[in-house]
């Protein structure tokens, strides 16, 4: 057999074909799990005036310790009356507008006002407690980079920022088809041969998270008419996935008839355990993958190849899936030719991610891979890995 695709490889090759979606503005409310097209560039200082980051007394820092009158009292949300002059203190609330002329912020906690005269026990620093304007971010200035997906903290600093509308790139509308004869739906009697379909659910959920927009077209049998109907209107959308129907059976129709309806295979198989049969094309502009049909293989191919795929559509800087540190918990034999993507349990152990590997290994277990919350990366080689070897695992979400 010709040596098989490497994960590496088979993912550099769809990268290459992905050009972003155009971008699209956006406003702050509705721009959640969206990819920012250019960088959201603050419209106000951040804070937008020198505010006190406590509940206090504004002063100025030279004339600590000693004893000073209380001429007014500033609360959030208004202009400062009128600046500090020599030999005052004004009350202020955390976030108002510490007045010209002051330079500290005193917290209550550590004076005593008396009838309008502040004790001042202990000398203040010189900017204690004054959040500067501009201090988080100037008007003008980067707030979140381009290619970054906006989440909860993001969209924060766009909104403090004054930022209403931000450029994001498009999402990707995305059609999944399940193929297969004996799939029926849950909820439907099961005759004798047949088995309820998992991937349709598993891959809507997958592009779903990932940003894109998801029709579900229904499942197809193994028929070549039934396949070219559903194929050709999966191929109007930006993305196609396909569960089934791409090892080398007599009833795997998918790649033949895509290639029929003018796909581009660029690559059919990669070496990689589960998902080997993974096939992946291009008509036009459209993104074509073939995912096996065994449950837990679309799971696993779905983002090793068509996550970073979709996110690369939205224009996200950095698609590949980030896999990150952690020791195993087991011995476990590596495979010599495929990389290995095993489902495991996290557990920590003294601070630092223990894996797992879950009992019921085989690609259509997708019970057992329920209980996974991660995806260990065992490299191909010869020889084992023990027990607290370093590997690399992925988080399923
Ligand atoms: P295939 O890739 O079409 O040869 O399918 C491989 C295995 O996965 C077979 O046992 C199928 O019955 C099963 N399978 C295919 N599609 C699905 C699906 N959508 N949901 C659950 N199992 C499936
Ligand atoms: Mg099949």
């Amino acid at each position: 057999m010709a040596e098989l695709l490497t994960l590496e490889e088979a993912q550099r090759l769809i990268l290459e074909r992905v050009w972003p979606l155009p971008a699209e503005r956006v406003p702050i409310e509705a721009a959640a799990g969206r990819v920012l097209a250019e960088p959201a560039g603050a419209v106000v200082d951040l804070p937008p005036f020198a505010s006190s980051a406590m509940d206090g007394f504004a002063l100025r820092a030279s004339e600590t310790p000693g004893t000073l009158p209380v001429v007014a009292r500033i609360a959030a949300g208004g202009p400062a009356e009128r600046e500090l002059r020599e030999g005052e203190a004004m009350a202020i609330a955390t976030g108002g507008v510490v007045p010209e002329g002051a330079d500290a912020v005193i917290p209550i906690e550590y004076v005593v006002e008396d009838d309008n005269k502040l004790e001042i026990p202990d000398p203040v620093a010189k900017g204690a407690n004054v959040r500067p304007r501009g201090g988080d971010v100037r008007a003008g200035e980067t707030v979140v980079a381009a290619g970054t997906r906006l989440g909860p903290a993001q969209l924060g600093a766009l909104a403090a920022a004054g930022i209403a509308e931000v450029a994001c790139g498009a999402q990707p509308r995305a059609a999944v088809l399940a193929t297969g004869t004996e799939l029926r739906q849950p909820g439907e009697p099961l005759a004798p041969g047949e088995i309820y379909e998992a991937n349709g659910l598993i891959l809507a959920a997958q592009l779903a998270s990932a940003g894109a927009l998801v029709e579900r077209l229904a499942a197809v049998a193994d028929d070549e008419d039934a396949h070219r109907e559903a194929l050709a209107r999966g191929l109007e959308h930006d993305v196609l996935v396909t569960s089934g129907g791409v090892s080398v059976g007599p009833h795997d129709l998918v790649r033949r008839i895509e290639a029929g309806l003018g796909v581009e295979e660029v690559f059919w198989r990669v070496a990689v355990k589960p998902g080997k049969p993974v096939s992946f094309g291009v008509r036009g502009s459209t993104l074509v993958f073939g995912l096996p049909g065994n449950p837990v293989s679309s799971l696993v191919g779905f983002e090793l190849f068509v996550r970073p795929a979709v996110l690369a559509l939205q224009g996200h800087r950095d698609p590949l899936p980030r896999f990150e540190p952690g020791r195993l918990g087991t011995d476990a034999k590596l495979n010599p030719d495929r990389d290995e993507l095993v489902r495991a349990r996290t557990r920590l152990e003294y601070g630092a991610v223990m894996l797992d590997p879950l009992g019921g290994q085989d690609s259509h277990m997708v019970a057992r891979a329920a209980g996974a919350d991660a995806l260990v990366l065992f490299p191909r080689g010869d020889g084992a890995l023990v027990a607290g070897a370093p590997v690399r695992y992925l988080r399923l979400g």
